[in-house]
Order: structure tokens, then sequence, then C-alpha cells
């Protein structure tokens, strides 16, 4: 079988790390998806919104990003509003949700323990998150979550840092393309009252205006 250059194969040798830890999850979890997580959407579409990594009880579990877990719940519900998503989100794969316009990957697509990549596997990851955006012929916007998740897309695409510091609701203009960043809509972000609902919408309203896009209803 040709191998798609966008998803690693289900078996993923790459990082022994992470095999150990997927190997181990898979253990106490067998009815879970345990294996890199698929991006998910419209390759079609003009944003690509990228996370770090599969959540343990979220993407990991269900095989699709976001799915199943807090941060979730306030993506979609946002996706939705913003008529970049269409259905209804009920936190499983099979809910016949469908997005338009816009792709959901992770910077890394294996389940990492505690959810921090290290620098070795962020790298050993990156062909394939450039190899979705080379997929994405529309490509216009990229909406990072998180610093980490900024930081990895610049490294990945051979941008300097220090010329395009993090920040929530920034925007960045790069080669071909606009980089916007967002807190990271986690649990503890949004418990913290780092990210609100209100804030997370304000991002999402920039890009609808970047893309020219109808504002949400
Ligand atoms: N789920 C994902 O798929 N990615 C994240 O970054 C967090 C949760």
């Amino acid at each position: 079988m040709v191998s798609n250059p966008c998803e690693p194969p289900t078996d993923c040798p790459v990082c022994p790390r992470l095999v150990a830890f997927r190997e181990q999850v898979c253990t106490e979890h067998r009815d879970w998806h345990n294996a890199p997580v698929a991006s998910f959407g419209d390759p079609a579409g003009q944003l690509l919104i990228v996370g770090l990594a599969p959540g343990m009880k979220g993407a990991n579990r269900t095989g699709r990003p976001f799915t199943g877990d807090y941060a979730g719940d306030l993506l979609y519900k946002t996706l939705i509003a913003h008529r970049f998503a269409h259905g209804t989100y009920l936190a499983r794969p099979d809910d016949g949700l469908e997005l338009t316009d816009c792709l959901i990957t992770n910077a890394v697509r294996c389940l990492p323990p505690q959810n921090k990549p290290n620098g070795a596997e962020i790298k050993a990851c990156r062909p394939f998150l450039l190899a979705t955006m080379a997929a994405m012929p529309n490509l216009k916007a990229v909406l990072a979550l998180g610093r980490i998740a900024h930081e990895t897309f610049l490294s990945a695409i051979g941008a300097r840092r220090a010329a395009h510091p993090f920040g929530h609701n920034a925007s960045h203009k790069l080669d071909g393309l606009t980089l916007f960043d967002s807190y990271h809509c986690s649990r503890y972000n949004t418990n913290t009252g780092r990210l609100t609902e209100a804030m997370f919408n304000d991002v999402f309203d920039a890009i609808d205006r970047f893309l020219n896009r109808q504002s949400k209803s």
C-alpha cells in the first residue's frame, strides 16, 4: 500500500518513548484508539488549526483530534458558531460533524506522557505537519493553539521564533500565510480564566475577517 505522507502509519515506530507509552496505555485500555491521530476536516480549507498532541482521554481514546476532552468542547462549539463546522458535536468520531474550510491537526500525532512531547518527538513528526500543509492548496491561515504549537509551527516552516513572539490573538505575516495565536483551549486555561469563551471567539472573529468570511450569526 502507498503510504500517505500526511499521516504516520498506525504502528509508527519512530519515537521510542511514545511507542512505549502507547503500548502501556494500550494494555490498560484495549478499546481505545491508541495510535497516531490523523488530521480531521477539509483539506481544501483556508484554515489549518494546529494543536500540540492528542489528549489521553480525548483524541487518543476516540481517534479524532480534540474529540472527547474538555478542549474539544470549546473548540468545536466555537467552530460551529463560526460555521467552520456543521452538525452536532457529540464528542465521538461518529457524530457526523463535518468541517468546512478548515482542517485540524496536531504537531505531534501520538499521545505523549504528561501531554508533553519532547524536542526530538516534535522534530520527528514535523514531516507530517509539512506534508499536511502542502496538501492544502487553499491554505491562507494557521491557528496555533498554545505557545508550544506556535513555536513548533514556526520551527517547522523555518521562520525565526524571535521575530514572531507568541501572543494571544496576535497574528504574524509569514511567507505566503498568516499565523494566528490563541492560548490553548485546555480545561486548565479556561478554569483559571486565562482563556475565556469570549477571548477564543475574538480570535475566530479575526480569522473570519482575514479570510473575508461572513461573521457568525
Ligand atoms: N487534543 C488534541 O487533539 N490536541 C491538543 O492539543 C489537545 C487536546
